[in-house]
């Protein structure tokens, strides 16, 4: 996936590694692309970052991210508070297919599928996502009952309007991805109107 940085300023932070991780992170923790850059582009470069920010509230104000999310970043964040100025990196590698626990953070293993519990914690180990399209919800990236793509819990009210607005369900999560932030501005116009 090709990764453009539209908008960014020219001296955008050099250390792209850890923001790269930061984003892997803030994914998994469920933020979407659109919520992790605007956060990136208010300066934050790292979890010691999110001490400022607060707290939850602070955080759902910034992104627009679900209360759920916010609080989830803001615990794995207050986790690795650096004692005595020494900061606290954890390093995670990770593929596109490797699913880290959201409750601990613990990778899992190969023949994970989803809605298994947590080889570490023994809870859900991913997020448990509502349908745009049926409304049933649960763990993992498609729906069991409908089988359609989740969209990211902030996105949700956008997906169920695209619904009502006629759009298939297959072309939804894509159409979503594919949107700019001024357009999902205009389609949240849209959605409070209903
Ligand atoms: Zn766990
Ligand atoms: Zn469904």
């Amino acid at each position: 996936m090709e990764e453009t940085i539209s908008g960014a300023p020219a001296e955008a932070q050099p250390d792209s590694g850890g923001t790269k991780v930061l984003r892997s992170i803030l994914r998994v923790k469920g933020l979407s692309p659109e919520q992790i850059d605007r956060l990136i582009e208010s300066g934050v470069a790292g979890r010691d970052d999110f001490a400022q920010i607060g707290d939850a509230g602070t955080l759902v104000e910034m992104t627009g991210a679900s209360r759920d999310v916010a609080e989830r970043v803001m615990a794995w964040a207050a986790g690795g508070e650096s004692k005595g100025g020494k900061p606290v990196t954890e390093v995670v590698v990770q593929s596109a297919d490797v699913v880290l626990c959201v409750h601990c953070n613990t990778r899992q293993p190969k023949d994970y599928k989803s809605g298994d519990l947590c080889v570490a914690c023994g809870k859900q180990a991913e997020p448990i996502l509502a349908c745009f399209w049926c409304g049933a919800i649960g763990p993992g990236k498609y729906c069991r009952r409908c089988g359609a793509e989740f969209v990211p819990t902030a996105e949700l009210e956008l997906g169920i309007l695209l619904k009502r607005e006629g759009v298939p369900k297959d072309d939804i999560p894509q159409k979503l991805r594919g949107m700019t932030q001024a357009e999902k501005d205009v389609l949240w116009g849209r959605a409070r109107h209903y």
